[in-house]
Parts: structure tokens; C-alpha cells; sequence
């Protein structure tokens, strides 16, 4: 069936003191129903203010947000902040790094997923609250009924972490947008934390997306993968192709660095060099100035075209060497 998203051309750009920053430029995705994406980048790659206009969080900013968001086919991009607000939470939710930001410190986490509960539905307190507990519950909070009425600070990072999940669960989401939901948590906490997305996803067919910069997160949940570089979307594939064969030599740089996958000597070979200044986009492709295999593109093609998404169907890459006919590339 039609996919739950479809994400076409999405570009972000902000006006700062500097200039234009040009935070996602050109960034394409679908999501079906009950799947899970990764979106992987680095810091400044354009995965978090690309899930950032998903939810909406960039109307009424400076932010210019062109291309297209099709959620169940409506365009959430010309929506204004007030036609927005119907969305955010109900049909799309979102979780963070850090719960504290979501929460107030000073009422009761469980008030709070109650009131989360009521923004969207017109019942009493009393059932909100009703509904809150359970959702406690199946987070794997213990004692749900007890800790309802705990303040953010009396839970462990864990247990902070499940509760934020279940508020943004509680109105039972199409879409969870989850970034970076474990890095802040010890291994052994990150663990349980995804097994409980996992296990919540399986039961509800919610649709993830999971933004991070950690492949073997994305190995241990996702679906697909979208990796993002200077704003672009340079490799889509499975987990298993991405892992498998990579085709963007950035993907097959970062899956390198893995310590997972660096082989016995556990060292790391970091890819060199910077990634591109979002002031002033080359001309030529984005990874140009780190790209080891540049120079098996003849006649200096990366340094003067951008390179467009080609390649297998379900695993298209942004890279000349997978281009089966350069020439025929659509100029920009
Ligand atoms: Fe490297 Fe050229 Fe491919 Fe860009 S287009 S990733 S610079 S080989």
C-alpha cells in the first residue's frame, strides 16, 4: 500500500549572521506502516533538523522548509504552526536524548503523560490518569500505580527514558521520531531500551524513525537505513545491503570506523578531514574533499558535479562510481 511518509526534496536552509546555512538539502525517504528507519549521520549532517521539520518544530522560525513531507499523503510542509498542532504528539511523536528536556520537573511524570494523553482526547482526569498507569506499565516501569505520582528526578536515566517513551506513545502515534534516544544511557540500559522500542513497535505498528549517529544502534533495530552527509541523503538501503554493501564511499568509511567491524585490532580508522561548510555547498559532490576514491572518476568530475541518487532499485547512492551512465546525469 501507499507508504505512511514519503519524504521528496526536503531542503532546510536558516539565515544566520554568517550567511545561509543550508542545514538539508535535498533529503528523501518513505516509511511504510510498522517499519523502522535509521537515519545515520555525524553532527551537522542534517538529521536532526530534518526530523525537526517533520515534526513541525521549524513554523514560525526563520527556517525556509521547501520540498515535500506527505504524511498519509497530506503535505505537512505549507501547514501552518496552528494546523500543525492537531499533528504533533497525536499522529506524529518524538523522544530525545534527554527526557528532562521533554518533562516539567515539577509535576508528577505521571500527570504529565495523563495531560499528554488529555491535549488530544476529551476525557476526565480520572480515566487520563487510568490510561497513564497502564502506559507505565507497559513501558516496564515497576509499580506503576506507585511511581505515577514520582517526580522526573526521583527516576534512574532508564527509567526517565521509558517514561518519556510512554508519553509519547500514550495517543498512540502513526509516527515516533526517536533521536539519539540511548546515547545518553550506559550500555547495558541502551540495551533494554531498544529491545522495549523494538517489542512497543512489534505491538502497536508504529512507524520509527531513528535518528543516530551509531550504526550498530541501527543494526540492532532498523529496518533500512538513510545516511545523511552534508545535508544530502548519500546512501539509502536494508540494514542488511548497507552493512553488506555498502556502496557511498562515506557509508563504507563509517562502517570502517566500527569498532564492531574493524577486526581484531579494534582500531578505529576515522575518516579525515571535515565535513563541508553548510555556508557555502561546493559545487561538486559534498564528500569530495575526504572521498579516498575520487580520483577513479575521470575527468574531475566530483569536484565539478553533484552527483544524484543512482543505483539498484530499493539502494540508490549518491556517488559517480554508481552511476551507470554519468553523462546522462539531470544537471543542476
Ligand atoms: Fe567520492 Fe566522487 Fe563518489 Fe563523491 S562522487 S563519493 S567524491 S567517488
Amino acid at each position: 500500500g501507499a507508504p505512511l511518509l514519503d519524504i521528496r526534496d526536503l531542503r532546510v536552509s536558516f539565515p544566520t549572521d554568517d550567511g545561509v546555512v543550508h542545514a538539508v538539502n535535498g533529503m528523501d525517504l518513505t516509511l511504510r506502516r510498522g517499519e523502522t528507519v535509521g537515519i545515520v549521520g555525524e553532527s551537522g549532517s542534517g538529521k536532526t533538523v530534518t526530523s525537526q521539520a517533520l515534526m513541525g518544530l521549524l513554523k514560525d522560525t526563520s527556517a525556509t522548509v521547501t520540498g515535500r513531507i506527505l504524511l498519509d499523503g497530506q503535505d505537512l510542509v505549507p501547514l501552518t504552526e496552528a494546523q500543525m498542532r492537531p499533528y504533533r504528539g497525536k499522529r506524529i511523536a518524538m523522544i530525545f536524548q534527554d527526557p528532562l528536556s521533554a518533562m516539567h520537573p515539577f509535576y508528577p511524570v505521571g500527570v504529565q503523560i495523563a495531560e499528554a494523553y488529555r491535549v488530544h482526547h476529551d476525557v476526565s482526569k480520572k480515566a487520563a490518569a487510568a490510561v497513564a498507569v497502564d502506559m507505565l506499565g507497559r513501558v516496564g516501569i515497576p509499580d506503576p500505580k506507585r511511581r505515577y505520582a514520582a517526580y522526573p528526578h526521583e527516576f534512574s536515566g532508564g527509567m526517565r527514558q521509558r517514561a518519556m517513551i510512554a508519553m509519547a506513545l500514550v495517543c498512540e502515534p502513526e509516527l515516533l521520531i526517536a533521536d539519539e534516544p540511548t546515547t545518553a544511557l550506559d550500555v547495558t540500559v541502551q540495551a533494554q531500551i531498544l529491545d522495549l522500542l523494538n517489542e512497543l513497535q512489534a505491538e502497536t505498528g508504529t512507524s520509527v524513525i531513528l535518528v543516530t549517529h551509531d550504526l550498530g544502534v541501527v543494526a540492532e533495530v532498523c529496518h533500512r537505513v538513510v545516511v545523511m552527509y552534508g545535508g544530502e541523503c548519500v546512501e539509502q538501503a536494508t540494514v542488511a545491503d548497507l552493512f553488506g554493501d555498502p556502496r557511498h564511499p562515506y557509508t563504507q568509511g563509517l562502517l570502517a570506523s566500527m569498532p564492531s567491524l574493524a577486526g581484531t585490532s579494534g582500531r578505529l580508522t576515522p575518516i579525515p578531514g571535515f565535513p563541508p561548510s553548510l555556508l557555502a555547498l561546493p559545487e561538486g559532490c559534498l564528500f569530495a574533499d575526504r572521498c579516498p576514491k575520487a580520483h577513479l572518476v575521470p575527468d574531475g568530475a566530483c569536484a565539478d558535479r553533484r552527483p544524484v541518487p543512482a543505483g539498484p532499485e530499493g539502494h540508490p547512492s549518491r556517488c559517480h562510481l554508481n552511476a551507470q551512465e554519468p553523462a546522462q546525469e539531470v544537471a543542476r
